[in-house]
């Protein structure tokens, strides 16, 4: 069996996770039982989720035990089989770990793709892959959007976040964007479409109210929440009567102790709504959401940007990214 370069979990991060709550080793690729396949990596996305997977209580998912490869959605290509319905060569993606190597089981999460259907493989893992399909089911079935409405995304530059403003423009919204710094408010506007663009770095929750009111001065009717802390709460200032909030990340608050959100009393005085989401409830519908996402952006409506380093040895670095900002559309790892 070939070596097996794995980025395990040595240690629970207290706070932000540190280089050494990590290590990168070499072990054997596991050996094949029957109805088992050897999947050879070539990208891991790396996802907000993951800080989640390192605590010891986990999130939506159990944690990833320590001494254990990170949990993380892979593709790659069968490179040996005793499963039925797996060929060697065969391009699979499923849930498996950064790591060289994976084990994939017939009748797992594990499921074939076909690199011929898509402009590049690793759309798997942005427009065709859960971060599509957030935006697309949690933005349509959760939020509720109505033509007119005024739309106002967090995170707006990410990976979610960019594709639901695209999509609230597609539907006849008005998108306002918060992100940091000017060179991601500008990529709002002038890439993905916003109508107006809020840059939250340097403005205390009092700031970030007056600047939301001055970009939404209908007020605002579909907040799509990544962030959470004082962005969420000075939104909810701005919500218009039976507004819907839809929760789909809290990332300010992943390695922090939570400070929001404060103004809930808002959604009584405006009888709005606030609803969580897990892209998880709708992977019966992923097929669904995956041909109305390539309809649009085979139409020219929607723009992925995937950022994509290279290398499992920078997995850490790569992972940080996502809460440093300096990540510019999907964050990806080239694997092999
Ligand atoms: P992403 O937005 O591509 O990357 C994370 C971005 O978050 C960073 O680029 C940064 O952008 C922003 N950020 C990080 N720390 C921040 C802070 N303290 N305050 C404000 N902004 C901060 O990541 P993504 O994969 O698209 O995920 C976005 C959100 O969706 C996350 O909260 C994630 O947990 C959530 N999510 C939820 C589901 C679900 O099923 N519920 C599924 C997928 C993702 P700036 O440079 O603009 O700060």
């Amino acid at each position: 069996m070939p070596d097996n370069r794995r980025f395990l979990l040595q240690r629970r991060p207290d706070g932000e996770p540190v280089r050494e709550d990590f290590e990168l080793v070499t072990q054997p690729a596991p050996d094949l039982a029957e109805g088992q396949f050897l999947i050879r990596n070539h990208y891991a996305s790396l996802d907000p989720a993951m800080r989640g997977w390192m605590d010891a209580g986990g999130n939506y998912m159990p944690p990833v035990p320590l001494g254990d490869a990170m949990r993380a959605s892979t593709i790659g290509v069968v490179e040996e089989s005793r499963a039925e319905g797996f060929e060697k060569g065969q391009w699979v993606m499923g849930l498996n770990a950064l790591e060289d190597y994976s084990l994939g089981i017939a009748g797992g999460f594990t499921q074939p793709i076909d690199p011929s259907l898509v402009p590049s493989v690793t759309n798997y893992l942005s427009i065709f892959g859960a971060v599509g399909m957030t935006a697309y089911f949690g933005f349509l079935e959760v939020c509720e959007p109505k033509e007119g409405d005024t739309v106002l995304v967090s995170g707006a530059a990410g990976a979610v976040g960019s594709l639901v403003g695209q999509l609230a423009k597609i539907h006849g919204c008005r998108a306002v964007g918060i992100a940091g710094g000017p060179e991601k408010c500008a990529r709002l506007t002038q890439k993905y479409g916003f109508d107006a663009a809020i840059d939250y770095r340097g403005k205390d929750e009092a700031a970030l109210q007056t600047a939301i009111a001055e970009a939404c001065p209908a007020g605002v009717d579909v907040i799509f929440e990544n962030v959470g802390g004082p962005i969420l709460d000075a939104g909810l200032m701005n919500l218009n009567l039976y507004a819907r909030v839809g929760l789909c990340g809290l990332i300010s608050e992943y390695n922090t102790d939570a400070v929001g959100a404060r103004n809930l009393w808002n959604l009584i005085v405006t009888r709005s709504s606030i609803r969580g989401l897990l892209v998880m409830d709708f992977v019966e519908r992923f097929p669904e959401g995956a041909v109305k996402m390539g309809e649009w952006a085979a139409a020219g409506k929607l723009a992925i940007d995937e950022h994509v380093d290279e290398g499992l040895e920078g997995a850490y670095d790569s992972f940080m990214r996502l809460f440093a900002g300096t990540n510019d559309g999907k964050m990806i790892l080239k694997i092999a």
